[in-house]
């Protein structure tokens, strides 16, 4: 019986993968990588690979790539983070895509009949080829990486010089740039656009034009309920003391499970929609919450991210970005993955 839940809405993500597909027109290479930011990569290749709009997968090394094969999933596979000479017998024999972005990318891939995406940086400032154009017949793709989406003019001009490198190939099966955020420019010349975290409903802007919905829901048990004096303080060091006679609770889930602990004292759970202040320091395993007169009981689950309040939201609380707090969740919570709202 576990304490914390991670649930995962299969129709959910199903339809927007699907609002992602009609807003853009082209097909998804999903962005699994760091085990699908913490959602459980096999998992979710298992619930994309059957839908049509999901092209192929993607993640950063050639190990993840392996895993997910291990787990059966036929599609295409990206290695987005370039090609280690020691990868090379992997990449051949489980049938991986790796990306090129370095002149020793090229150098370890010498020889081998392995189709391969070619990276350029256009103002990423990380991976990819910078003033050189990569001709090789074994190129099978190209893209590049925008760095700030909500940049509209920076954006734009990444674009313009991703166009230029993509004119000088002619015909190629697939050119794409847009990741979850960038996907508001509807890039004209790309084939495929490369999403991880909206397939989840999480929206990576504000005035985000795709209508997602949030497919995830973290919750966790509250293993106690207490009322402490006025004047009493809270969890460790005390930082927290009571303005009045209050109700508290605990719940099962502190940084260990991966709540920040920059939410002592800041941030809030949720009981039936109510905000549950937390109260003094976030603890490893439990965080201690103000119940107020809410009729929440020892075993019943609170929530920490819902449909009224995603790992975006949360992440501003916590002073970072959702992608930290998903790839943060320990491997104590369970991954539940739900069907007409029932456990799969
Ligand atoms: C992680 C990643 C993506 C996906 O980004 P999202 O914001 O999750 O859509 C796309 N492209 C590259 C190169 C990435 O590293």
């Amino acid at each position: 019986m576990k304490r914390a839940v991670l649930e995962i809405d299969e129709e959910r993500i199903g339809e927007n993968v699907r609002k992602i597909y009609e807003f853009s027109k082209k097909k998804i290479i999903a962005v699994v990588k760091a085990d699908a930011y913490g959602v459980g990569a096999s998992l979710i290749a298992k619930i994309l690979e059957p839908m049509k709009y999901v092209d192929s997968f993607a993640v950063a090394c050639a190990e993840e790539g392996v895993k997910l094969r291990s787990e059966g999933i036929k599609k295409e596979i990206l290695i987005l983070g370039g090609v280690l000479k020691e990868e090379v017998p992997l990449i051949k024999e489980y049938g991986l895509v790796p990306v090129v972005s370095d002149d020793a990318h090229l150098e370890a891939l010498k020889g081998h009949d392995i189709p391969f995406h070619v990276k350029y940086d256009t103002g990423m400032g990380r991976l990819g080829f910078l003033g050189k154009v990569i001709r090789d017949d074994r190129v099978a793709g190209v893209m590049s990486h925008l760095s700030s989406p909500a940049n509209r003019e920076f954006s734009l001009k990444q674009i313009r010089e991703f166009e230029k490198i993509v004119e000088l190939y002619g015909k190629l099966e697939k050119v794409h740039m847009e990741s979850s955020a960038g996907l508001v420019y509807r890039v004209p010349f790309t084939t495929h656009v490369r999403v991880g975290l909206a397939i989840y409903g999480e929206k990576p802007l504000r005035d985000y034009p795709i209508d997602l919905k949030p497919a995830l829901r973290l919750k966790a048990r509250l293993i106690s309920v207490k009322e402490v004096p006025e004047g009493f303080p809270i969890s460790y060091g005390g930082t927290y003391r009571t303005k009045k006679r209050t109700r508290i609770g605990v719940v099962a889930f502190g940084y260990a499970d991966g709540l920040m602990k920059s939410l002592s004292n800041k941030g809030y759970l949720l009981f039936k929609g109510k905000k549950l202040p937390i109260l003094g320091n976030i603890t490893m395993d439990m965080t201690i919450v103000e119940l107020g007169d809410c009729d929440a009981r020892v075993g019943d689950w609170v929530d920490i991210v819902n449909e009224e309040r995603s790992f975006s939201a949360l992440s501003r609380d916590a002073g970072t970005i959702p992608y930290e707090i998903m790839c943060n969740l320990s491997t104590r919570v369970e991954r539940r993955v739900l069907r007409g709202g029932k456990r799969v």
